[in-house]
């Protein structure tokens, strides 16, 4: 199988160029490296089934050619990170949509199929509070989102943007929603909770919660996510699907930073700072995230293989 995956440098995206080299198949990534980096590509350089691109999509000359000679593209290239939602909101806008807009217009000239997977998140579900989010929640009511939540509106016209080209064209889409997503090479630099409190507590610093700490994620270990989304692409039902990938064990962030702290037997104290110090600007955080899998496990047969200690460790 040829795969191409945009920002495959990234975080999650080097987990499924990992997952593809092993079952033999011929990965191409392209990423611009704003927020990817080279060195999580590295165990990957030597082989003859791998091939890098450093640019950005947007105008990357080599799309067409590249989408042509794909089986399947997992579109994962965005501007992501809470601090860069708030420092760089129109950049935000401008490039998921239009990095996803020309992925599909790209298949759609080409007349190639292949199946493609396209990153949401569950920031699309943006402040319904209900115990599950299900893929049948009326988006348009949940969001609510303000100027802040750039990156949420984002992904709402990704998610209708991939469908719309599906319905149109007939390309086989899955829209995956991931939840929260941790594990090795994920780094704290963009806001994310999970890296920021371990580094915290490995150095003895304060661990510091944002807001009371009550608000509570779901966090899903990226070999998980990887596989679920493997499985989701090898339906091959041909038909446009929308899935929650993630794990469904929800915690609050006072409870995580408890956790954390003991597993890395550390002495740091737990701290609680305002979201006015903490972004520089007053927040309005989603209070609760937890994913309805029933969509996923019964289409694919998924089972998490990682727990949350066993990511930790
Ligand atoms: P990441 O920042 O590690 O990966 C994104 C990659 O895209 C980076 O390597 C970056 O350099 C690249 N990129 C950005 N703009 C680009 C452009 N114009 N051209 C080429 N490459 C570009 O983040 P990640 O956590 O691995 O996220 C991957 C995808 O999953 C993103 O679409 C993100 O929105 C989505 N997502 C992640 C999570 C999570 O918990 N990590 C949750 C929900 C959704």
């Amino acid at each position: 199988m040829h795969v191409l995956i945009t920002g495959g440098a990234g975080f999650i995206g080097s987990h499924l160029v990992a997952l593809h080299l092993a079952r033999g198949h011929k990965v191409h990534v392209v990423d611009d490296l704003s927020t990817g980096l080279r060195a999580n590509l590295a165990p990957f350089e030597e082989s003859p089934n791998f091939r890098f691109d450093e640019a950005d999509m947007l105008t990357w000359p080599l799309l067409q050619q590249a989408a042509a000679w794909a089986d399947r593209i997992y579109h994962l290239a965005a501007v992501v990170g809470v601090y860069r939602v708030i420092a760089e909101p129109t950049r935000v806008l401008a490039t998921n949509i239009a990095a996803c807009e020309r992925l599909f217009r790209t298949i759609a000239a080409s007349g190639w199929l292949p199946q493609v997977v396209v990153a949401s998140s569950s920031e699309v579900y943006g402040h319904h509070h209900e115990e599950r989010l299900g893929e049948e929640m009326d988006l348009s009511v949940s969001t609510r989102v303000g100027t802040r939540w750039n990156y949420s509106v984002s992904k709402i016209a990704d998610e209708a943007l991939a469908l719309s080209y599906a319905q149109k064209f007939g390309i086989p889409v899955v829209v995956a929603r991931f939840f929260n997503t941790i594990g090795p090479r994920q780094t704290g630099r963009y806001g994310m909770v999970v890296p920021r409190f371990v580094e915290q507590a490995v150095r003895g610093e304060p661990i510091t919660v944002y807001g009371t700490g009550e608000q509570t994620r779901s966090f899903c270990d990226v070999r998980d996510n990887v596989a679920a989304l493997d499985l989701l692409a090898s339906r091959g039902s041909g038909d446009a699907l929308v899935a929650n990938v993630g794990n469904d064990r929800e915690i609050s962030m006072n409870a995580l930073a408890e956790l954390i702290r003991e597993r890395a037997d550390s002495d740091s104290p737990i701290t609680h700072v305002p979201y006015l110090k903490a972004y520089g600007e007053d927040f309005e955080d989603i209070q609760r995230r937890r994913p309805e899998l029933t969509r996923l496990r019964t289409l694919t047969g998924f089972r998490h293989r990682y727990t949350l200690e066993d990511t930790l460790d």
